[in-house]
Order: structure tokens, then C-alpha cells, then sequence
């Protein structure tokens, strides 16, 4: 039969359209592949309407596609760094489908601040004076330093000059923000003298900038936060802390944020999507008086948390105030806390769910996993994996699958590192593997 005539019974677009649930570029897919297998000749005939319906429906849609982190780095920037908890991830969704009192004061019924309840949690966790919250961590820095430094030198080690990734280097924002760097000490080794001796007339603040994805072996010295903001107070100049990735929980290789603001910080910026397990956001902690310059900057408009992000740290710091549950239900947390017997069995749980043929060919074995994100270099998580000899082409076509499973290749073995697995996707990795081995 003629191709042409054959292509004459595909249902058209605007009957698909009147459909319930179903969307535009879903249904523009499925109607070119099966268009197109006609003309390849692949099928003689269009298929049933209700069979095409259900393609349709099921068809997932484009944009950010749901993966499964099985790498071992709890914080892994191209997968999206922090997944989010549970319940901020349902604020988000209420925050997103309605109306809310973003900036109405329903007590009054007058206009209220976007950011009273965050600012308030965030006092509450760090005893902070004042809270601001910005876009990303980048933003915070950028913000702070623009408010706070413009026109003026701000001093930085020259071991803290560091380049985060992307185009943030710690001399460029300085630049962006209107101010002047003035280097102090040696890439290995700065002391409080190098920093006394920097400070004229024309200084504006001491910054410290966490060096978060590198490290320096070997002979080092740095200056503690506690001696640097106690020159700073002499000076009557502000102590700015680039924290990078802060954490409000002792997770063992950091000082928690609260810490660094008792040690006397005056400014403090970090992620909210990093060892905080939140969204994407930039917190900025400090002094009310700096925090107010802060809020008031022409940029704070520019670079303000939107009412996603928003709804997300409220209900992320929410977490916060009962630790053992954010140990447990904040998902960064619980990943990069979880002991290493946890984690052996978990890879045993999931091993008993894959096929006899295929658990045949896997193995247990001893990993590291990573915390990632630039957060906590060096710092090794013992984790456990779920090994296959021969890895090559599986990597792609576990990648490759309708929900990707993306692994590992350490030493010729395929890593399907449980730290970062949730066990709600055993069902699909367990699933994949029998298909595939
Ligand atoms: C990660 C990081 C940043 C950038 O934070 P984003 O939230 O990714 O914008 C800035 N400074 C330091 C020290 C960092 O580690």
C-alpha cells in the first residue's frame, strides 16, 4: 500500500491535543517516529488511536531529566548537587502551583518582607545577628563584597585566591564588586603580621575565602578565623568569610557555621545547595548593620532567592531545628553520615534484587566515595559498590536507559556506588542490571 495513503490515517495533532494530559511536544514526537517508521517501512499500518494516546501520556517530558546517582559523590555538580528533602521538595511544589504570602503580612493584610520567617530561622540555627539570602553563593560573595568593599582594598591571603569552578575566581569577583585586592602572604603560608601590616587608610575589609576544592600538602600556615576577625575588630574593619559549602550539622571535617560566626566573623557566605542539603541559594550571615547595607545594595534586587528557592530553605532550615531528624530526612546529610555497615547493607539489599544470571557477574567491593561539590577535599568516605569486571559498555547503556543510572569506572571495574544510591531505585537498578547482564 502507498506510504502516503497510510500516513493519511495518523490521528491529527488537534485531536490528540483535546485529550486530557496530554502535551504538545510529547505528542509531536511520537506522531514523527511513527511517521517515520512508515516511511522506513518499519510498520504497514498506523497504529491503534489509543494505543498512540497512552505513547503520548507517557512520553516524558524535555528539560531536566530524573537520574540515579550511583558515582559515590554525594555533591555532584553536573547531577544537580543537592536533591532536596522531602518536604522541602513539597514546599516547593505548593509554592509553585499557588498563590502565597510572599510578601503579605496576613496579620496586618499590609505588604510584609519575602524574607522574615528565613531570616528568623536562620538567627534561630547560627545566632547570627542578621540573615540575608541571595541567588547562589557566588551572588552572596559578589553582594557582600559590593556593598561592603567597593572603592576600597579588601586583603586576602594569597593561598585563598582560589578558583571555584566556572568563572568564579576569588580575584575577578573582587574586581566585579568595585573594590581592589591587596595579596598578603605566600600561596603556602600567610601569618597574622602579613595581614596587620596590609591595613591602611584605604582598606575596607579582611576577607577569608575557604579554599573548598583544593588543597595545599606539606608546609602550610594559615591564620584562624578567631585571630583574624580580633585584628579586625582592633582595626574597626569587617571580617568577610567565604565559607563555600557550610554546614550547620558536625559532619566531622568542618567547623559548622555557627562556630565560625561565635569565632567572630562579621560576614559569613555559603550554599545552600551544598553541605546544607538545601536549594540553590547564597546565605549571608553577619552583623545587623552589614547585613542592612547588604539588603539595601541596588544588587540585592538583582540577585534576590525566588519564591522556589525561598520555599526550599524555610522548609530545608525547618529540618534543622530537630538535628536527628535533619541527620535522617535531609538527604546530603544522611548520605554522607551513613556508617559504613549501613552501606554494606544496602549493597547487599540491592545485590538479593537483581537476577541469579546477573548477581553471577557482581560483586561487593570496598570504595570512596566523595562529598564532591568542591566541599571537603581530600576527605574520603568508605563506602561499598557493586562491581562488575567488565565495564565498558555497560557505563553507556545503564546511562542510556529511560531513567539513567550513571556509574563509575575505577581500575577497570563498573562502580555502582551505594552511598548515594536511594534505596527507593533498587526496584529500577535491580531491573536494569537483569536486563543487561
Ligand atoms: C562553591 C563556592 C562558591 C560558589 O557557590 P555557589 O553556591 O556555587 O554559587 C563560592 N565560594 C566558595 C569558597 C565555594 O566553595
Amino acid at each position: 500500500m502507498d506510504k502516503n495513503l497510510i500516513l493519511r490515517d495518523l490521528p491529527g495533532m488537534d485531536r490528540l491535543l483535546q485529550e486530557d494530559g496530554v502535551r504538545k511536544a510529547a505528542a509531536e514526537a511520537v506522531l514523527s517516529e511513527i511517521r517515520a517508521e512508515i516511511l522506513a517501512g518499519e510498520i504497514a499500518a498506523v497504529p491503534p488511536y489509543a494505543e498512540i494516546l497512552k505513547l503520548v501520556r507517557s512520553t516524558a517530558p524535555t528539560g531536566l531529566k530524573r537520574v540515579i546517582n550511583a558515582t559515590g559523590v554525594v555533591l555532584h555538580t553536573n547531577l544537580g548537587r543537592a536533591p532536596l528533602a522531602a518536604r522541602a521538595a513539597d514546599a516547593v511544589a505548593r509554592a509553585a502551583a499557588g498563590y502565597s504570602d510572599l510578601e503579605f503580612d496576613l496579620k496586618t493584610g499590609e505588604r510584609g518582607s519575602r524574607l522574615s520567617e528565613l531570616r528568623a530561622k536562620l538567627r534561630a540555627l547560627t545566632n547570627a545577628e542578621d540573615a540575608l539570602a541571595v541567588n547562589n553563593n557566588a551572588a552572596a560573595v559578589l553582594l557582600a563584597l559590593s556593598a561592603l568593599c567597593a572603592g576600597r582594598e579588601v586583603v586576602v591571603s594569597r593561598g585563598e585566591l582560589v578558583e571555584i569552578g566556572g568563572s568564579f575566581r576569588v580575584p575577578e569577583v573582587i574586581a566585579q564588586g568595585g573594590a581592589r585586592l591587596r595579596e598578603v602572604g605566600a600561596t603556602n603560608a600567610v601569618n597574622i603580621a602579613d595581614y596587620a601590616n596590609a591595613i591602611s587608610d584605604e582598606t575596607a575589609a579582611l576577607l577569608k575565602v575557604h579554599t573548598s576544592n583544593y588543597r595545599i600538602l606539606g608546609y602550610t600556615k594559615e591564620v584562624s578565623v578567631a585571630e583574624l576577625a580580633e585584628l579586625a575588630k582592633n582595626r574597626g574593619l569587617p571580617l568577610i568569610y567565604d565559607l563555600g559549602g557550610g554546614s550547620l550539622v558536625d559532619i566531622g571535617f568542618e567547623p559548622k557555621v555557627q562556630e565560625i560566626v561565635a569565632q567572630g566573623a562579621d560576614i559569613v557566605c555559603f550554599s545552600g545547595d551544598k553541605l546544607l542539603g538545601g536549594p540553590q541559594a547564597g546565605i549571608i550571615l553577619g552583623r545587623a548593620d552589614l547585613i542592612e547595607k547588604c539588603r539595601k545594595h541596588p544588587l540585592y534586587r538583582a540577585l534576590r532567592l525566588d519564591k522556589l528557592s525561598l520555599a526550599a530553605l524555610c522548609a530545608t532550615l525547618e529540618i534543622y531545628e530537630n538535628l536527628e531528624q535533619a541527620g535522617r530526612e535531609i538527604p546530603v546529610l544522611s548520605m554522607l553520615t551513613a556508617s559504613p555497615a549501613e552501606i554494606l547493607q544496602k549493597a547487599r539489599d540491592l545485590l538479593a534484587l537483581v537476577s541469579p544470571q546477573a548477581q553471577k557477574r557482581l560483586e561487593i567491593v570496598e570504595t570512596s566515595a566523595q562529598a564532591g561539590g568542591g566541599s571537603l577535599p581530600g576527605a574520603e568516605f568508605p563506602s561499598y559498590a557493586l562491581a562488575l569486571r567488565e565495564p565498558a559498555q555497560l557505563k553507556q547503556a545503564l546511562r542510556t536507559r529511560e531513567i539513567p543510572i550513571i556509574a563509575r569506572v575505577h581500575r577497570d571495574m563498573l562502580l555502582l556506588d551505594l552511598r548515594t544510591i536511594d534505596p527507593d531505585d533498587f526496584t529500577e537498578i535491580a531491573t536494569a542490571l537483569g536486563e543487561l547482564l
